[in-house]
């Protein structure tokens, strides 16, 4: 299949399995991040009505086990098998729409397209596994705890990597039988809808997933406070998940959330320089920084500091930033003039704190870059951790250096800051590295590597990073409840307990 789209890209809203535009008719526009002059997408811009509709539809197709959708697990595996296959059929195309509306270069959007795929696959086949556990009590009573789906989920994800966001919460919660609403960022409207479109292409029935897109504080928030959602699975900023959280509370709806990271990757004197320093590139500089997971502290042992921040430099020199849809480009745009502003304002305090600038530092100009929001690739060395620039998710190409001299220091520095989603540890001592591996209080600890995230893993944060877990096994529990079935055993007329209330 081709990789040429033509622009922009419509995306409607999807509810009922029907394509609409907003009912009051409004729409809002997409711009490209590499070049604002063009419009990516127009996108219907739904009203509160709209909203609700969607979440109708969902809770209607749960309450009624629409087609059969709840109890049917055959008809949900054959969905999100087939949900895969087209996905990985339309890579190009996928990776294309993912491209323009992200900023992310050709060579990181189609691993992303395959990626998304993968944890379609992954879930297929929990679909007809979802045990669950029995045991009989000392007077032949049984006990059944069995999983059922939590019910109708308001889903909320970000736009940085938008199909493997929402993969990772629809795959899940489809495969365990539940029903949602699915709210993609305003910046990458195409990308969801056309995921939601494939899964109906792939025969999921109406009204098990709408699609609706707009603002987070009408349409996410709508998702957020109504009764008829059951649960809210968000991915993004530390600051929105909070009120998110509080919000739902009001009526105790179930919550996870993905949210922020202040990533260290610590690395030791022993180490392998070169292996160290292209993992610390590629964790840094994928999707431009703009990664909850990115490396964005470097904590460096004393000795090795001048000979692995040279390499680092290096390596950062290289990298060819530019047009996202160029094979030859390793990084792209920020997605927003607004992101821009935020890293350009990060940078501006890591110069007013005397923090030694070693690369990078500025906006890029020239013709190839004054149509988009392009950020040279930063560093900053004698990084104080109690700074703005160590403790504060920055969401883009700029890294925080600071050395460290033992063990105790590498630790504290890597915990003392309020996230705990990721953390990288590099020891040529594989004791050591797991000791630290073990001390850091980070959802994902990666030894001897950064940023790789497979489906058979999981995903999720400690401290302010989040709650709950995406991906592997454990993606599933965001989706399920637990039932008892307590079966009578004994045949007893007159039980020992009802002693307590009732004499014979
Ligand atoms: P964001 O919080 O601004 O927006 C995320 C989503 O929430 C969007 O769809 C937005 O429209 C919606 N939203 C905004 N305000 C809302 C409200 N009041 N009620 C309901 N919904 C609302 O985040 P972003 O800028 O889109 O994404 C970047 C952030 O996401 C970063 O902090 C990043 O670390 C985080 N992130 C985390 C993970 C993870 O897995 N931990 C993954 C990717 C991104």
């Amino acid at each position: 299949m081709s990789a040429e789209v033509s622009l922009p890209l419509q995306a409607r809203l999807i509810i009922n399995g029907e394509e609409t535009g907003a009912s009051n008719g409004r729409q809002f526009a997409r711009e490209n991040p590499a070049n604002t002059s063009e419009t990516v997408t127009v996108a219907a811009e739904a009203t509160l009505d709209d909203v609700r509709a969607a979440i109708d539809a969902a809770r209607e197709a749960f309450d009624s086990n629409k087609a059969n959708w709840v109890s049917d697990y055959k008809l949900r595996e054959r969905v999100l098998y087939t949900t895969a296959q087209l996905l990985r059929a339309q890579t190009p195309r996928l990776a294309k729409v993912v491209s323009l509306e992200v900023g992310m270069p050709m060579r990181q959007a189609i691993p992303h397209i395959g990626a998304a795929a993968g944890v379609f696959e992954f879930y297929a086949g929990y679909c007809s596994k979802l045990y669950g556990e029995s045991l009989f009590l000392p007077n032949g009573s049984l006990i059944t705890l069995i999983k059922e789906p939590v019910g109708v989920v308001g889903m909320i994800t970000p736009w940085n990597f938008p199909l493997t966001q929402t993969a990772r919460k629809v795959a899940p919660a489809l495969a365990v039988g539940c029903t949602l609403v699915a709210k993609p960022a305003s910046y990458t409207p195409a990308s969801t809808y056309e995921l939601v479109k494939l899964l109906h292409e792939a025969g999921l029935p109406p009204g098990i997933v709408n699609y609706i897109s707009g603002p987070g504080s009408v349409v996410g928030n709508e998702l957020v406070e109504n009764p008829k959602i059951d649960k809210v699975s968000f991915t993004g900023e530390t600051t929105t998940g909070k009120q998110i959280l509080q919000k739902a509370s009001q009526d105790l709806k179930r919550v996870s959330l993905e949210l922020g990271g202040k990533n260290p990757f610590i690395a030791f004197a022993d180490v392998d320089i070169e292996a160290a320093a292209r993992s610390l590139v590629f964790g840094m500089y994928r999707n431009a920084g703009q990664a909850c997971g990115s490396t964005s502290r470097l904590l460096v042992q004393k000795e090795i500091h001048d000979t692995l921040l040279s390499r680092v430099v290096e390596l950062t020199q290289a990298l060819r930033v530019g047009n996202p849809a160029s094979e030859e480009t390793d990084m792209g745009p920020m997605i927003s003039q607004s992101q821009e502003k935020t890293v350009l304002e990060y940078i501006k305090s890591g110069l007013d704190s005397g923090f030694k600038l070693v690369i990078g530092g500025h906006k890029l100009s020239g013709p190839e870059y004054d149509n988009g929001y392009f950020v040279a690739p930063t560093i900053f060395d004698e990084v104080d951790n109690s700074s703005k620039l160590a403790q504060e998710e920055i969401f883009g190409p700029v890294l925080a250096v600071t050395s460290f001299t033992d063990e105790a220091e590498a630790i504290r520095l890597a915990n003392d800051v309020t996230y705990g989603l990721t953390a990288a540890v590099w020891s040529g001592d594989p004791a050591r590295a797991l000791r630290v591996a073990r001390q850091v209080r980070a959802g994902t600890v990666w030894v001897w590597d950064a940023y790789t995230q497979p489906v058979e893993g999981i995903w999720g944060g400690y401290k302010q990073s989040g709650m709950g877990r995406e991906l592997g096994p454990y993606g599933i529990d965001d989706f399920v409840e637990i039932k008892q079935i307590y079966t009578d055993g004994t045949g007893l007329t007159m039980k020992p307990a009802y002693r307590q209330v009732i004499r014979e």
